[in-house]
């Protein structure tokens, strides 16, 4: 009967992450409900915590991918100015 656990306790572990549907954002799969959102009681903060957190997406990543790319035009640069 050993088995029967062990194989849901693995599949459990290898549950892919859940989207939250309310908030948008992932959390793991083995959570049964979102943890960014399930504090959240009103629509009014849903609204300005999925706002917020848009933003940050937004001004987090592209600037990362922009300083990426510019790093490796100028390593580029320096690589054939040798
Ligand atoms: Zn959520």
């Amino acid at each position: 009967m050993g088995m029967g656990d062990l194989s849901a306790k693995s599949v459990q572990e290898a549950l892919p992450d859940n989207q939250c549907e309310r908030c948008g954002l992932t959390y793991p799969g083995k959570e049964k409900q979102c943890p960014h959102c399930k504090s959240i009681k009103s629509d009014e903060d849903l609204e300005s915590f999925k706002a917020k957190h848009e933003k940050e997406q937004v001004a987090g990543k592209k600037p990362i991918a922009g300083i990426v790319v510019f790093i490796i035009i100028l390593g580029v640069l320096f690589y054939l100015s040798l």
